[in-house]
């Protein structure tokens, strides 16, 4: 295994699971790849803040196997509640009617928007969340009149947070996918799930003590040069590497892709600060999220500000950028005290971008037993850690399949 991101330990439990030895090697001091836990100005943070939600069942289910507990997560049902008043709640309602009623209940959008949204939902469900033609998601929302504060506050945020990827840019099909597997979904699908513990504690830290704890080996900086050595000597190798990392391992197979980043801008803030939710969106400037990490893992008066896809905040430093996030935050929250200290951690590869018709790889690869896993591998699903954790069950068996 290479790798000991979400994919390649998703891809070794599984190994282990069905009773074959794994070796993991990992260029990194900790495992998690881009979710991951670093120390960067003497503060230990997430490299950045991350969701999950309910519909993450092939990584719930790999997290309850190595023995998280059940309160490393804090559980939520689907509440998009805006600084400035607008929310949507679904309600405790089998689908579809969970989100249909809360489309109908949602505050301060227009009474017209809200009944389109419905008839969207219900156009969609006809269509089987599937177009025969992939467009964009702007174009979707166009053809069915969902621009107006519903596409701002609901449809919008939904394709940039899922598929890190602007609407203009953005499949519309795999949009759809999304929404299909957790907004038109049972109630619980659409829960929100936020970490309680660091991102390497929430999955990939325990499975390496799972693993190791069964005879398996997770080595750290050990970073792989030569996948033909590796093969000759393990029979089986899988590459769960990031799709940019590719190329050094398989110079003449790596695909291309475009990526789009996301930064994560943490502001400390004076003990008592505290978000009225956990989570809390913002509307028309550069912060889409504030997270309140007091709340989340106890970090007291500690926000982390996210701002997924690319846009013009890339060519801001990092002081202009911690200043805008603080401007936007104290205009959104009351008696806001100044920050004591900020840090922006900016990924700029965070994911693939998701343009109409992308092309995925295959697992297998030109070399006879190398398997790829990895978030950009899934056929339909965005680049999320439910991506990664079920690329990495799916090269696992079809690297057992090869021994
Ligand atoms: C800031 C940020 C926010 C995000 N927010 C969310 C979110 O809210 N919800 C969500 O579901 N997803 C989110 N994502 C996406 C999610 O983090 C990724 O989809 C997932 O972590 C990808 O996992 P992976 O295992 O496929 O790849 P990676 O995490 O990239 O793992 C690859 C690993 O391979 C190692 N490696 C590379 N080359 C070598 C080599 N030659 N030898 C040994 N080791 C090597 C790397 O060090 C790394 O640890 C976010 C991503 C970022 C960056």
């Amino acid at each position: 295994m290479v790798g000991a991101g979400y994919a390649g330990m998703a891809a070794a439990v599984t190994l282990v699971q069905r009773g074959a030895h794994a070796v993991v090697f990992e260029s990194g001091p900790v495992p998690g790849g881009r979710a991951r836990r670093v120390v960067t100005q003497g503060q230990t943070l997430d490299n950045g803040q991350h969701i999950l939600i309910g519909a993450y069942a092939t990584l719930f289910g790999l997290m309850r196997a190595v023995g998280v507990p059940a309160n490393a997560v804090l559980r939520m049902p689907l509440e998009l509640r805006y600084a400035d008043g607008v929310a949507l709640r679904r309600l405790f309602l089998p689908a579809p009617f969970g989100l249909l009623g809360g489309l109908l209940l949602a505050r301060r959008l227009p009474w017209g928007e809200k009944l389109g949204a419905v008839r969207f939902m219900l156009a969609l469900r006809r269509l089987g969340f599937r177009l025969a033609e992939d467009c964009s998601v702007s174009a979707l929302l166009a053809r069915f009149h969902q621009e107006g504060r519903i596409g701002r506050y609901v449809w919008q945020p939904i394709c940039i947070s899922a598929l890190n990827t602007p609407p203009a840019l953005a499949s519309a099909n795999v949009f759809l996918a999304a929404l299909r597997d957790t907004l038109a979904g049972d109630a619980e699908a659409s829960d929100l799930i936020l970490p309680r513990v660091d991102l390497s504690r929430l999955f990939p830290e325990p499975a390496a003590d799972w693993l190791r704890a069964r005879g398996a080996e997770v080595r750290y900086g050990a970073t792989v040069r030569d996948v033909g050595a590796l093969r000759s000597e393990f029979g089986a190798v899988i590459l769960a590497v990031g799709p940019h990392q590719l190329r050094p391992l398989l110079p003449d197979h790596a695909p291309e892709f475009e990526y789009q980043p996301i930064t994560t801008c943490y502001l400390q803030y004076d003990a008592k600060t505290r978000l009225p939710l956990p989570m809390l969106g913002l509307a028309g400037g550069l912060v889409q999220w504030v997270f309140d990490r007091g709340r989340l893992t106890g970090e007291k008066g500690r926000l982390a500000a996210v701002i997924s896809a690319q846009g013009d905040h890339q060519q801001m430093t990092q002081e202009e950028l911690a200043r805008t996030c603080h401007r936007e935050l104290a205009a959104a929250l009351k008696d806001l005290p100044e920050p004591q200290w900020t840090r922006v951690i900016a990924e700029k590869r965070a994911t693939i971008a998701v343009p109409p018709g992308l092309r995925r790889p295959a697992i297998e690869t030109p070399l006879s037993g190398v398997f790829l896993a990895g978030d950009y591998t899934d056929p339909e699903y965005p680049p999320t850690l439910e991506a990664a954790a079920r690329s990495g069950v799916r090269a696992a068996a079809r690297a057992l399949d090869f021994a």
